[in-house]
């Protein structure tokens, strides 16, 4: 066992459910856990930040300290932190059904309706629903689909997927090796040898020297284009991809890149898969990123605001070419041999169907879509700060990207540091943002009114400053 680590040695004096104490420890000890993107040395020495509850798009720590969640936490809390009627829908389910499975010709009916809702209102020809409970989980489920299908048509050499440079799609073997960062990478032995990257679509950091919008688009298209060719068409399954690239660093994808990469998928015969996880339930302004940019997709990918993030759900949707197949394979192997304990749980379906009829009676998307100039004005208004090499923004969805110096956009000796001395001063300063390397990552619950993206963008303008006054000094 490491030396114990008292977290703040701070006493619990609010950890009551129904009047009864969750802990009987006088102190929180941290030592037990080994948590997600952290570096554990660090953790131990400085102790994690304990948020206790939260309120509309605010958190507030064990100290009491309130935060603006600038990132709804991870990109999912759409409806806030203390949204009554999610919690009174899981509180009915659990009261009903607590708990059931979806396997062996079993379900329960918040599956089904929410099965059917989903078809109803995702982009045409996504007919079908597989259930599971996290991104990672649906991303290598959409793979394994892919793969089945394939099979089931006789195709048994097309199997590759081909990601992109930055891309994240989650942390299992499979969906991390779709993932395009190192850090996803690096001593966990991936990526798998049946999974491709190809160009990252961030104009202003990959664009050549006075390459427009549209030729990058070529470029990237072409790319894609050569990749598959030399790798062989009839090896190449699919192509996978955040309409909005989302912890890569919000990377929004240069005009007409969509339309072109699409083309060349089609091209090939090589299925396209939306990873809508960040983008959908109206992110960008519209229900799905796909609509944003045209995208027709054969498979979609979606978790986090589904839920508002009160429980743990996700799903692939897709064609009903796909499930055909699929259907004839599994009666000719007897079963399909795949599936998740709790995937497509009761209560989490039933919070799924409340946070979309409260979506659709308060008109959430087009609230996105209303609040999203201020909100790019706002974001805007920074391009011109020594420390900030590129802004941008799409519905509620925005980031700040730090560069060392500006004109020649070379980015920091010390890559990440920056980013991440800013985020601890907007998190003094009493807002929530995340550093994905230097670039700041702006993703507000979806509920944020006018004056609260005036109070974020306050907060950040001072940290900004701080964090510009400390760079000088380095
Ligand atoms: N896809 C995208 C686009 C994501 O942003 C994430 C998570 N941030 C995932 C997949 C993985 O989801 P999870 O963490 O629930 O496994």
């Amino acid at each position: 066992m490491p030396p114990t680590k008292i977290c703040g040695a701070r006493p619990l004096n609010d950890l009551s459910v129904n009047g009864a104490q969750m802990a009987t420890m006088s102190e929180l000890d941290i030592r037990y856990i080994l948590q997600p993107y952290t570096n554990a040395r660090s953790l131990e020495s400085t102790g994690p930040l304990i948020i206790e509850r939260g309120e509309g798009i605010y958190v507030y720590d064990d100290a009491g300290r309130q935060y603006i969640e600038g990132m709804a936490g991870l990109w999912n809390a759409a409806l806030g932190f203390s949204e009554e009627r999610l919690v009174n829908a899981a509180t009915a389910q659990l009261q009903r059904l607590p708990t059931y499975h979806n396997f062996a010709q079993k379900t329960h009916s918040p599956i089904i309706l929410l099965a059917q809702r989903l078809s109803q209102i995702s982009p045409p020809g996504l007919e079908r629903v597989f259930f599971a409970n996290s991104g990672s989980e649906a991303t290598d489920t959409a793979i394994k689909l892919i793969w089945y299908f394939n099979n089931a048509l006789g195709r048994r050499q097309k199997k590759k997927i081909i990601s992109r440079n930055r891309a994240y799609h989650g942390t299992t073997i499979a969906s991390a090796s779709l993932t395009g960062l190192p850090g996803n990478h690096q001593d966990f032995d991936l990526p798998l040898a049946c999974i491709l990257h190809t160009l990252c679509p961030h104009h202003y950091r990959f664009a050549l020297d006075g390459e427009t919008e549209e030729e990058f688009s070529d470029r990237a298209a072409a790319e894609l284009e050569a990749l598959i060719v030399r790798e062989k068409p009839e090896t190449i399954a699919a192509f996978i991809g955040e309409p909005v690239m989302g912890a890569g660093g919000v990377i929004i994808p240069p005009r007409t890149y969509w339309e072109k990469i699409q083309k060349v998928c089609r091209k090939y015969d090589v299925l396209i898969i939306a990873d809508e996880v960040v983008t959908g339930f109206g992110r960008t302004g519209k229900m799905f990123g796909a609509e944003t940019f045209g995208i027709e997709p054969d498979m979609m990918i979606l978790s986090k605001q589904l839920t508002s993030g009160y429980q743990p759900l996700s799903a692939v949707l897709f064609t009903d070419g796909i499930y055909q197949a699929i259907a004839d394979n599994s009666n000719l192997l007897g079963s399909f041999g795949h599936g998740f304990t709790t995937g497509g749980h009761p209560v989490a379906a039933a919070v799924a169907l409340e946070g979309m009829t409260i979506f659709d009676e308060r008109r959430i998307v087009d609230d996105v879509a209303a609040i999203a100039p201020l909100f790019a004005e706002e974001i805007s208004r920074f391009a011109d700060h020594p420390l900030v090499g590129h802004v941008r923004s799409i519905g509620l969805l925005g980031a700040v990207e730090l560069v060392a110096d500006k004109a020649s956009k070379s980015p920091f000796a010390a890559p990440g540091r920056t980013g991440a001395f800013l985020a601890g001063r907007c998190l003094a300063n009493g807002v929530v943002l995340r550093a994905l390397g230097d670039t700041i990552a702006f993703s507000p619950p979806l509920i944020i009114d006018p004056q609260q993206v005036m109070q974020i963008f306050s907060r950040f303008s001072r940290s900004l400053n701080e964090t510009f006054e400390w760079s000088r000094n380095q």
